[in-house]
């Protein structure tokens, strides 16, 4: 199907964009990448009167770093954000991530924003945020920036806190504390399908002993959740087989997974308990976890 009739406008500043977002209301919607937005119209499930072309807007696809954050426009291609060396050293849950996206041609288009702005259930991307304590900095007209963590951001089925008159301008990725380990791990049909359950895991060891650890699944529910009893249970525990397998039945305790033709919600549910074990084991290897307490006794977590 073809697109419902739009007017197409391609400002050149921020400014400008967030003007035409405040006169349009809801009428307007954001392109950035265009790799959902697009195939949206053409289905006609989403009928916008104006596109607020994003892409000729100076400075918004930059990549920094401010006291050891990882700072990023929202329009910093998929791609790009794959192979920035910046993006590996400060945030390598990120980098860990982006490849799982779709094909090499949709992340040279999509961007990071896109993505977080778009809130798909089975993104990869909300996840990595949500793991990563990131903070999503949202500008409007109105009532100018303002920062919202990133457990604050995701509020449902394709639904952000975002307001139809702002634009997500920046994320920001904390740094990670020494001794952190991290891991992304999902299970899709085909590699670059959407995942049926994917995890975004950190782990961080101190004298052997789990001081933090971070995980974020994505695919189990309407919005990417975090598994804080599980997270909970595996501080101050040692790194070791029996813990991480405790630790995928409490991530998925009181979860309904979606079914589909695809997989049942008990499926994802058992594939969700397999990713945090191996998840956690690998993150927990890279943190410096002694390889053969790991894999010490009984079963395998590989
Ligand atoms: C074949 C195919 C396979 C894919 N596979 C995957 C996959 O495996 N995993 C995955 O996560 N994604 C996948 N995608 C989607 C891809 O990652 C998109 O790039 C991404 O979801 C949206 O980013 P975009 O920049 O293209 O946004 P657009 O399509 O331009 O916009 C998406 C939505 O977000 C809004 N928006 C965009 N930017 C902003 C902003 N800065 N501020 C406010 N609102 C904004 C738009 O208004 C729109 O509602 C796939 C896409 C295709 C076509």
């Amino acid at each position: 199907m073809k697109p419902p009739a739009f007017a197409y406008r391609a400002p050149e500043s921020l400014q400008e964009a967030l003007s035409l977002l405040a006169d349009h209301g809801d009428e307007a919607k954001v392109l950035a990448g265009g790799q959902s937005l697009i195939p949206l119209l053409s289905l006609r499930l989403a009928r916008p009167t104006v596109l607020v072309d994003l892409a000729r807007i100076p400075g918004m696809a930059s990549i920094s770093e401010s006291d050891g954050w990882l700072v990023m426009g929202s329009m910093v291609r998929e791609g790009h954000a794959e192979r920035a060396p910046l993006v590996g050293r400060l945030a390598p849950l990120l980098s860990a991530a982006l490849p799982f996206i779709g094909h090499p041609a949709i992340r040279s288009r999509g961007t990071v924003g896109g993505s977080l702005a778009h809130a798909d259930p089975a993104a990869e991307l909300p996840a990595v945020a949500l793991a990563t304590d990131a903070q999503l900095v949202a500008t409007s007209a109105a009532r100018g920036k303002r920062t919202l963590p990133a457990a604050d951001f995701f509020r449902g089925f394709f639904e952000t806190a975002l307001e139809t008159d702002e634009i997500l301008t920046e994320i920001r990725l904390p740094p990670l504390s020494e001794g952190t380990g991290v891991c992304f791990q999902e299970v899709a049909r085909r590699h670059g399908d959407f995942a049926m359950v994917g995890l975004a895991a950190s782990v961080r060891l101190a004298n052997g002993t789990i001081a933090d650890a971070h995980l974020a699944l994505t695919g189990v529910a309407p919005q990417p959740i975090r598994a804080s009893e599980a997270e909970l249970a595996l501080i101050g525990a040692s790194p070791t087989k029996a813990v991480f397998e405790e630790a995928g039945q409490l991530a998925t305790r009181g979860l309904t997974p979606p079914s589909d033709l695809h997989g049942s919600s008990g499926y994802r549910t058992v594939v969700a308990q397999v990713l945090v074990r191996r998840a956690l084991r690998v993150a927990a290897l890279k943190a410096g976890a002694d390889y053969e307490e790991l894999d010490s006794g009984r079963g395998d977590l590989r």
